[in-house]
């Protein structure tokens, strides 16, 4: 069922010279987040709750381009908020491949399920027709389109199932993760915890058997959906990088924000992260902390992983024990404090800006006098 995510030749190449080198940390994908504005307002996004100030940063091209130097990743992701809506978006990707049709360039659309559900999670009518028109359109481009559905509670699983058929006939392949719980998210009520995402994906898992969904994850990622598998994260996996600046400790955890890749990697505090050590890790199962914990297991235990895929994930039998919660350290809530530094750095910027700006236009009749 999953595509093997060593597939890529280049990045089975990457984690085999990461582990010759003996590294013991590496970024997998980086995800570049160039904005946070965004077109809609799901009920369980974490993105887009800031101040206006904030949501109208962009990432430079520079800043964009030098981040993907500085990180080194064999892969980008650029999520956000809505990418497209940064005018300079197409300078961007250019800079990093090729804005056309390519083997290395893909769209990932946001679909949460069928037209019903998705346009509930968007909080908006008409969403799903839209996005499917411009899969299409994509498509008969020549672009490569997958899609990215966040599953929360209270998804039936069988409606579930006849999403993945319809992207299967669609012709894409699905990337999935169950939502996490974001603390500035406007609806806490639905998000999964552990034991039901596994029940869950067990459900669904059975369903597709012979079914031929393609999802864009490992088999061993799929597997610990499933309850298979007792992973830690690896939170600087898929390293973020966005107008705060880069982000500890992963895409989904603002802990604080730091100007340089190098000091993300030398000065976070990564054992103090993850499930069973930091209260908002307790229920995370999403992919951008476990795909690349998966990606190294797959490289440690070829022939398991080759299992996985061959046969899909185990959908009955025990389960993998869960990480105890009862040494993890409470949650602390930084987002306030770091609103504001932004805030006060964005007007500081802004008001030596406008006086640049006055001492030009000051000078301006004295040269034209002269
Ligand atoms: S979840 Fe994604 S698409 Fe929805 S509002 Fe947030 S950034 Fe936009
Ligand atoms: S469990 Fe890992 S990936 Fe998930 S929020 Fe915590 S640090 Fe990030």
């Amino acid at each position: 069922m999953g595509i093997p995510f060593l597939k890529e030749m280049r990045i089975g190449a990457y984690l085999l010279k990461q582990k010759l080198l003996g590294r013991e940390r590496y970024p997998l994908v980086l995800m570049l987040e160039p904005l946070f504005r965004c077109n809609l307002a799901c009920f369980g996004c974490g993105k887009i709750d800031y101040p206006d100030a904030i949501l109208n940063r962009r990432l430079s091209v520079k800043e964009c381009l030098d981040a993907v130097d500085e990180c080194g990743a064999p892969m980008v992701a650029i999520p956000g908020g809505e990418p497209l809506i940064h005018k300079e978006i197409g300078e961007i990707v250019k800079g990093i491949v090729v804005f056309e049709p390519s083997p290395y360039l893909f769209f990932s659309v946001h679909l949460d399920g069928l037209k019903d559900h998705h346009d509930k999670s968007v909080c908006q009518e008409g969403v799903f027709e839209r996005a499917v028109s411009a899969i299409k359109a994509a498509k008969a481009k020549g672009f490569i389109v997958n899609v990215n559905a966040t599953i929360y509670d209270g998804h039936p699983p069988q409606d579930i199932a006849a999403f993945l058929d319809f992207a299967r006939d669609l012709g894409v392949g699905v990337s999935i993760s169950p939502g996490y719980a974001y603390e500035r998210a406007p609806d806490q009520e639905h998000f999964l915890n552990r034991r039901k995402t596994k029940e869950l994906f067990r459900d669904i898992f059975a369903r597709g058997q012979g079914k031929q969904w393609t999802f864009v994850h490992s088999a061993l990622f799929l597997d610990f959906l499933a309850g298979n598998q007792t992973y830690h994260c690896t939170p600087w996996g898929m390293p973020t990088r966005n107008v705060f600046g880069w982000q500890k400790p992963c895409y989904l955890l603002g802990e604080g924000y730091v100007p340089t890749f190098k000091e993300l990697m030398e000065t976070t505090d990564w054992d103090s992260y993850g499930t069973g050590r930091y209260e908002k890790c307790a229920n995370c199962m999403a992919h951008c902390g476990y795909e690349p914990t998966a990606a190294h297991a797959t490289l440690q235990q070829p022939l398991q992983a080759l299992r996985a895929w061959l046969r899909g994930p185990r959908t009955d039998g025990e389960m993998a024990p869960e990480i105890a919660l009862d040494a993890q350290r409470p949650a602390q809530y930084v987002y306030s404090d770091q609103v504001q530094r932004k805030l006060s750095e964005i007007r500081t910027a802004e008001a030596a800006e406008r006086a640049n700006k006055a001492a030009a236009n000051s000078r301006v009749p004295m040269e034209a006098a002269e």
